[in-house]
């Protein structure tokens, strides 16, 4: 070999980390050295980074094969490369992830600019896919270009699962949301071991008999340093860091705990419900787990109800249906939650042992419109049809709870009975309402 030759040699090696070698637009590492450069050489422009996914395209890789899988990735490259203008650049920083520094355009014009390579993959049968863009004004030219992708995925993640919004813009109040987010997750493993969680309970009151006739567990957490958190806030975080089970479990052993307590007591207890995440579900022993938690603390299984999220069944039914038929058996009470919510699979009710149906409070609010009331009248017809009880959720006024009765609901949840309640002050409401 010849000096020339490696040269040559280096040149191409050079060139090949420069590029990726599937779709020939910037690697990552050059990405970013590059699109610094730019963005400092050219002071008095403006750029945009721009951060895009492919939706779903695991699943094309698995139900279609990489071949095809790669094509999408090349079609979408060179689309990339096609317009992007002298200056600008695109790479790719991983799987599906492409990264684009253009000069700054009205983000109203975005949508003309990129919806063309979606249309054309679908029109050309290659893939009918969804691509979602995350979008940072750069400000701050001395901030490293890595951290100004993040920002554009930080955009791009809050869109994920819209069905309507296909282009987010990075803005102050995603970053102080992506830090308390971060300060979330940072907090909660020291939370727990400080029991900085607390299960409050909501009365449920039972229409036949005029009494409480079971709560809900809902978990809280007021901490010490990050002030009180609701938890619409952090499950989602918990949900997708896998926080969650651990949480659960401790929720689960708080109520075990109280109900062994009440039975010391020789006091029949209510039954208490506790949630289960649809993360839940990924533990190969979570139907065993419940039984053997609940029997140490010698609770009859009938006092711990299962609230299982309804939408938790479309993820994996099949699991969920096993988990659910095993702790049906071992003689749970399983309540299916947040139905009405969108995700409704009526099929669910036929295939899974369900006792009791949770309305969601999206049905009950605005149940005064007629379509609403006979919407919900229907639903707890079909209900009780098949011997399954009702719980309406999210009673706020005495007008509701009448017209909730007359609709033949079993049991009513809801702030005009009582909020949720630290474990004392629910005591007290018990010995005052039954
Ligand atoms: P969910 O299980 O559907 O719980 C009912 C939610 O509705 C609770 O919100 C409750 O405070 C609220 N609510 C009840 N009555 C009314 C009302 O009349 N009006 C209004 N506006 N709201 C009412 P919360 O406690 O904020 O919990 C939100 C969600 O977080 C729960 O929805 C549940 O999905 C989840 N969650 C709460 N605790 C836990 C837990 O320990 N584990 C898991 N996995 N999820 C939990
Ligand atoms: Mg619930
Ligand atoms: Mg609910």
């Amino acid at each position: 070999m010849d000096t020339f030759d490696t040269m040559e040699e280096s040149l191409s090696i050079i060139k090949m980390a420069e590029r990726d070698s599937l779709t020939g637009v910037y690697s990552q590492t050059f990405f970013y050295h590059y699109a610094e450069r730019e963005i400092h050489e050219h002071p008095y422009s403006d750029y945009d980074i721009i951060i895009t996914n492919i939706e779903g395209f695991r699943l094309i890789n698995e139900r279609e094969g990489w071949k095809t899988g790669n094509m999408v990735l090349c079609h979408v490259a060179s689309f990339f490369k096609g317009i992007i203008k002298d200056g600008e650049l695109c790479g790719r920083l991983m799987a599906d992830r492409f990264a684009l520094l253009v000069k700054r355009r009205p983000v109203s014009e975005y949508p003309s600019m990129f919806m063309p390579v979606t249309n054309y993959l679908r029109d050309n049968d290659i893939a009918p896919v969804t691509m979602k863009y995350g979008i940072f004004q750069v400000e701050d030219r001395d901030e490293a270009v890595d951290f100004m992708c993040d920002k554009a995925a930080t955009a791009l993640k809050k869109i994920y699962k819209s069905y309507d919004k296909n282009f987010a813009l990075y803005d102050e109040k995603l970053k102080s949301q992506a830090e308390t987010e971060q300060l979330i997750s940072d907090n909660m493993e020291s939370a727990i071991a400080h029991h900085e969680f607390e299960v409050y309970y909501q009365p449920k009151h039972s229409i036949k008999n005029d009494n409480t006739g079971g709560a809900e567990a809902l978990v809280r957490w007021n901490s010490p340093t990050l002030g009180f958190i609701s938890p619409g806030q952090f499950i989602p975080i918990f949900e997708q860091n896998g926080f969650i089970s651990k949480l659960d479990e401790y929720v689960w052993e708080e109520v075990a705990k109280s109900l062994h307590e009440t039975l010391e007591k020789g006091i029949q207890p209510i039954p208490i419900s506790v949630n289960i995440s649809r993360i839940d579900f990924e533990r190969r022993d979570l139907a065993d787990h419940i039984i053997k938690l609940v029997d140490s603390y010698e609770v009859p299984h009938e006092y711990l109800h299962l609230e299982i999220t309804e939408s938790a069944y479309s993820d994996n039914p099949k699991k969920i249906a096993q988990d659910i038929e095993t702790l049906h058996h071992a003689g749970f009470v399983i309540e299916l939650d947040d139905f009405g919510t969108g995700y409704s699979t009526l099929s669910a009710l036929s295939e899974i042992s369900f006792d009791i149906l949770k309305l969601d409070m999206s049905l009950v609010k605005g149940m005064e419109q007629p379509k609403k009331k006979m919407i919900l009248s229907h639903v707890i017809d079909m209900a009780s049809s098949i011997e399954i009880q009702t719980v309406a959720e999210g009673c706020e006024t005495e007008d509701q709870a009448q017209e909730l009765k007359k609709l033949g609901a079993t049991y009513i949840q809801g702030f005009y009975y009582s909020k949720p309640l630290p474990e004392n002050q629910f005591e007290q409401y018990l010995v005052a309402n039954g």
